[in-house]
């Protein structure tokens, strides 16, 4: 990495602000849901702590769109901070003034504050500089741990470090940023990435890019079908997405010109509405998906041929579930790639929201090498585009 790191700089009595990814589901009555990206800051806060520094911690949570919102305070986050970090974790209940500056001044090394949510400020999303300049007010380091909202240039992320002596990555922007980078800086041969999910048009620079970088590419999920289409094949009431349709042609020739396989599904689990217990058709190789169904999941030949891909891999990039897995009768597709990916004695790497919840679903999460906390992020550095959270950060 090109950046400077927490361990390149002394910390030891500093006032250090530390940007986290703290955007944790919370369901109707206010508690975490999930507090998998709370637990993934703790490396950077203890070491920070252990090491005598003073912290100022900070994240967004939710959409408040640059106004106080009650449902989107941060406090349900400093409660579980207390708890994880078995310390005292102080909370002020607002981002910046006069409250803040006072309780920035107090706090001794290793003891810690966290901010309410940055975008109770309409500052943070628009990269105000005035609003950074209040978050860097006595500020000596600044610590990017964000990797969720890397790609955005926000005040927190981008502005904040032109009024900070020097910014630096966390270890959990760090970890990230290795990972990924094995899909994206000299691939082994036998990267296989999967890539599946809603819309081609979410992920089109995702897929261009590493089919460059990668010797085999799986599509699947409803993206599948604007290939399939484009292909010349029956699918019935599939969501495809016309305007793309040249694209993807485009790119199934670039893969053959090349001599990279790009696989589409074989056969398919469709119906004609998406419910629990509707009635299903498996339609077999070669044939079309009837006109008044769609295809909702990846069928049996297509689960056995991924399979077999992915046994072979060296390096294995996920991105997109295979079907409407959030229901069960359209969910087999999803959870067996699931399981032949934890399966394999590749590295793998798995991203985006609705893939890394699929992967928790299967229940082999802790079999993958490598899930990323950050879902838009992980997609825009596999596309091969520079991250305004990174490349914000002090030069090493
Ligand atoms: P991720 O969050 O992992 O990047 P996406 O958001 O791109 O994934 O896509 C996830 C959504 O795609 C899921 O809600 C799933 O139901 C949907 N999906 C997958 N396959 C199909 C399909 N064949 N038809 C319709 N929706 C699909
Ligand atoms: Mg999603």
């Amino acid at each position: 990495m090109r950046k400077k790191f927490i361990p390149d700089i002394p910390v030891k009595g500093k006032r250090v602000f530390v940007r986290n990814d703290f955007n944790v589901p919370l369901d109707k009555q206010g508690r975490i849901v999930d507090d998998t990206r709370i637990r993934e800051s703790l490396p950077t806060l203890q070491y920070l702590l252990q090491q005598g520094a003073r912290v100022v911690c900070a994240s967004h949570l939710g959409r408040p769109k640059g106004e106080p919102i009650p449902d989107c305070s941060l406090k349900p986050v400093a409660e579980r901070l207390r708890t994880l970090l078995k310390q005292e974790v102080r909370f002020t209940g607002e981002t910046v003034g006069a409250g803040v500056e006072k309780a920035k001044k107090s706090l001794k090394p290793g003891e810690i504050l966290l901010l309410e949510n940055l975008r109770f400020h309409a500052g943070e999303t628009a990269n105000d500089e005035a609003f950074a300049k209040e978050l860097a007010k006595g500020i000596d380091v600044y610590v990017d741990d964000a990797f969720g909202a890397a790609h955005r240039a926000h005040a927190s992320i981008e502005a904040i470090t032109r009024f900070v002596p020097v910014a630096v990555a966390g270890f959990l922007l760090k970890k990230e940023i290795e990972y990924l980078s094995l899909a994206t800086e000299n691939p082994p041969r036998r990267t296989v990435v999967v890539l599946g999910g809603a819309k081609v048009s979410d992920k089109l620079p995702v897929i261009s890019h590493l089919l460059d970088k990668a010797g085999t590419l799986l599509i699947g999920g409803a993206m599948a079908y604007t290939f399939l289409k484009a292909r010349g094949q029956g699918v019935g009431q599939s969501k495809v997405e016309n305007e793309q349709l040249g694209f993807c042609a485009d790119l199934m020739a670039r893969a053959a010109a090349a001599g990279k396989r790009l696989l589409l599904p074989l056969d398919h689990i469709a119906a004609v509405r998406i419910e629990p217990n509707i009635t299903v058709r498996i339609i077999p190789p070669g044939e079309d998906i009837p006109e008044e169904m769609m295809g909702l999941d990846i069928g049996p030949a297509t689960i056995e041929a991924f399979t077999s891909e992915l046994a072979q891999a060296e390096l294995i990039v996920w991105n997109g579930p295979l079907g409407v897995f959030e229901v069960n009768t359209f969910s087999a597709g999803t959870f067996e790639i699931a399981k032949a990916v934890a399966a394999s004695k590749a590295t793998t790497i798995v991203g985006g929201g609705d893939s890394v919840a699929a992967v928790l679903k299967a229940g082999v999460a802790d079999r993958i090498t490598h899930i990323s906390t950050g879902g838009g992020a992980s997609l825009e550095f596999l596309s091969g585009k520079a991250l305004p959270g990174i490349e914000a950060l002090t030069e090493a």
